[in-house]
């Protein structure tokens, strides 16, 4: 079980070494050649999820967010619970033809393969301040995808935050000019 922890940048570093022991790593899934980071080992923890949702609300409760978009399927675990502890809105963005009123849609490259993503055209007011949440940056194609159906719709990403980032992917460079916050992150 983790340690309680009051986060502050100053711990960060420990708290992501603390954190880092509850995510298991499962090679071959879901092709050969992945390294799948597995964060239902970090979910069962009894204060895993706990400390990522504060660390969450203390690196986003300044950064005025009006809404917490989450990214199916398990950005669907992470962004619920932040906008519950900051308080604002939640927006699903989801799999092709889930959402039943009309919906903007992207497509976007996965590591391991290519998809569409949708959102209610309605779900976004013009200047609304979105942060986009997710569990894995990996190549960033998924959460850069996002942010431009925000931006669409009229709104203003403010941050774009995830539990896990695999440096060795470098998936900063397609969200650059955003705020890109991690919690853990892998060099390789
Ligand atoms: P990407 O668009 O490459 O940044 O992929 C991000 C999405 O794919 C996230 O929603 C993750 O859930 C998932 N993902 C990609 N690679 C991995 C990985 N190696 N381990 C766990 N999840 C991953």
């Amino acid at each position: 079980m983790l340690r309680c922890y009051n986060v502050g940048v100053s711990v960060l570093n420990e708290l992501m070494d603390d954190l880092k022991r509850l995510i298991r790593q499962v090679p071959d899934f879901p092709k050969p050649g992945i390294l799948f980071y597995d964060i239902t080992t970090l979910l069962k923890d009894r204060t895993g999820l706990k400390t990522v949702i504060d660390a969450f609300r203390d690196r986003y409760r300044d950064a005025q967010v009006d809404m917490v978009l989450g990214i199916e399927a398990r950005g669907f675990i992470f962004a619920p619970a932040v906008a519950y502890a900051l308080g604002v809105g939640f927006v699903p963005v989801r799999k092709p033809n889930k959402l039943p009123a009309a919906t903007e849609r992207v497509e976007y490259t996965l590591e391991y393969g290519t998809d569409a993503l949708e959102v209610h055209k309605d779900a976004i007011e013009p200047g609304q301040k979105v942060l986009v949440v997710d569990d894995v940056l990996a190549t960033g194609g998924t959460a850069a995808a996002v942010c431009q159906l925000v931006e669409r719709l009229g709104g203003r990403v403010v941050g774009v935050g995830f539990v896990v980032e695999l440096d060795f992917l470098h998936g900063r460079s397609k969200l650059a000019g955003y705020d890109v916050f991690s919690l853990i992150q892998y060099p390789q």
